[in-house]
């Protein structure tokens, strides 16, 4: 078996990886996660890639999770109906309600009550800050803007607004219904973009709640509005996006990177897996080879613990999408065989305990047990499962051996797709627990994930059937211990085999 690769790789879906072959292409390159962008195609189309993803991972027995990116509350200009039209730094432009076409002079958007909302001195920012506006005066029906950095403009460009609270509400009409359709689809993930506060993400789980959905929710955190009520949002979030094409045009540029690593700390400590996205590899959309900026920034999100990667545009829309999943892959092959290798020197970068911000018995099962693998030198961590919440919980710790997830759950089976170091197995159900052993075992030497002999460490339930009932800890080697094969108490046995220098 190669090496496995523990950070997870997330892959938007879009015209240049969408039809079948280009599709399994990126699925055999590595992909882990398809991101299905709603602010692009229809959803007849998202349909029938979810379709190809689902026949993929049926083929090949393995599990892929499928995250639906709601637009969220995206303001955006109207039309423009001449080609090359241009705002010119120093002009007064006037923004107004209703949907009059976009011109060099009066522009209207997609929200009338910007004009309300927006206050003088005020920044606007066209298409991701290529052009900016000051508000400098205000009318009852129009905003007084000064051009400070001049620009073409074109139909439907977005705007932000750095310094504007917004009343827009969480999710709209579209979001709604991109919504539904994930839920009857059983998308593993649904992304919220735009969050602001708590409030927008318990809009989403009371729809998810009115279906008893189980569809899990990640906040997009691309707005600074976000950041002073980050613990709350993350707690209220089963996964966390750190956004950086908007977050780097609503705050200062250069405070991203210091926020992503906050982030990335906050979540962990939380327990909410993170995803680091855009722009990872973005010259990969016209060229072969990323630059050296680029590979060290995926480096750097793998060196920090994040649970995932992402690429955007890379696989959406580039001429290579297939080398850009190779390539993330790569370097978080030696990146990680890095961490391992100087464990004790990077422990504090990588590999350190998490502040755990809920302790609760199963955390502290997930604790003991991680501490045990690493003291016998496990070759993994198994668990079983019914919701995915112990092998989160395992994760948290980043323990440097895999992870393997045992579930006969289909639901759990996919979304464990996106936890960190997680690599998971579909089980039948079992009541008893040595039966589970039993299971786990024959799973583990059937796929090659372990040999017999291999010292490992068992995660599991004296009540296998209920859900957040995990209560023990299984210290054993594969086949030969028949008395630690066939136990089910909280064990904690010492290892005969040398442990690996
Ligand atoms: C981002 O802004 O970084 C992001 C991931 O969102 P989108 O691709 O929807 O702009």
């Amino acid at each position: 078996m190669s090496t496995p690769v523990f950070t997870k790789i997330v892959a938007t879906i879009g015209p240049s990886s969408s039809s079948a072959e280009r599709l399994n292409e990126l699925l055999d390159a590595g992909v882990d996660v398809c991101r299905l962008n709603f602010s692009h195609g229809d959803l007849a189309e998202h349909g029938r890639v979810l379709e190809r993803i689902r026949e993929w991972s049926r083929r090949r027995e393995r599990a892929v999770a499928v995250l639906g990116d709601l637009c969220g509350p995206k303001i955006r200009l109207n039309r423009v109906d001449t080609p090359g039209t241009r705002l010119a730094v120093g002009a007064e432009i006037r923004i107004e309600r209703g949907d009059a076409p976009c011109t060099a002079e009066r522009l209207t958007t997609s929200y009338d009550r910007l004009v309300d909302e927006v206050q003088e001195g005020h920044r606007l920012y066209i298409d991701d800050g290529l052009v900016k506006l000051m508000c400098v005066d205000k009318e009852p029906d129009a905003l007084v803007c000064r051009c400070t950095v001049g620009g073409a403009i074109s139909t439907r460009k977005g705007i932000n607004l750095p310094d504007t609270s917004l009343s827009v509400r969480a999710l709209g009409e579209k979001d709604e219904r991109d919504l539904r359709w994930a839920i009857q689809n059983e998308l593993d993930y649904v992304a919220l973009s735009f969050v602001r506060r708590p409030a927008d993400l318990e809009a989403v789980r009371e729809i998810l709640a009115r279906s008893s959905a189980r569809t899990q929710v990640i906040a997009k955190i691309e707005k600074s509005e976000a950041l002073s009520q980050l613990d709350e949002i993350i707690a209220l979030s089963d996964g966390v996006m750190v956004a950086r094409g908007d977050l780097g045009v609503e705050m200062d540029l250069w405070r991203v990177p210091l926020v992503q690593k906050d982030i990335t700390l906050r979540c962990r400590a939380a327990g909410v897996p993170v995803i680091i996205a855009t722009q990872m590899l973005q010259s990969m959309v016209s060229s072969p080879m990323p630059t050296r900026a680029e590979v060290s920034d995926v480096a750097n999100a793998i060196l920090d613990s994040a649970d995932a990667v992402m690429l955007s545009a890379e696989t959406a829309a580039g001429e290579y999408p297939e080398h850009a999943v190779d390539m993330m892959r790569r370097v978080a092959q030696v990146t990680e065989a890095f961490v391992r290798s100087a464990e004790p020197r990077t422990t504090a970068a990588v590999g350190m305990a998490p502040r755990i911000a809920s302790p609760s018995a199963v955390s502290a099962i997930a604790a003991a047990a991680v501490a045990a693998a690493r003291d016998i030198h496990a070759k993994l961590v198994a668990l079983w499962t019914a919701t995915g919440a112990t092998a989160r919980l395992i994760a948290q710790h980043r323990p440097m051996m895999p992870i393997v997830g045992f579930t006969h759950d289909e639901r759990t089976y996919r979304s464990l797709a996106l936890i960190r170091g997680v690599t998971p197995q579909r089980v039948d159900a079992v009541s008893n627990p040595a039966q589970q052993v039993r299971a786990v075992e024959d799973c583990l030497l059937a796929s090659g994930l372990a040999q017999a002999g291999d010292p490992i460490v068992f995660v599991t339930s004296t009540r296998p059937t209920q859900a957040g009932a995990t209560d023990t800890v299984l210290v054993h080697h594969l086949r030969g211990e028949p008395a630690a094969r066939d136990s089910h108490a909280v064990a904690a046995r010492r290892t005969e085999k040398p442990a690996p220098a």
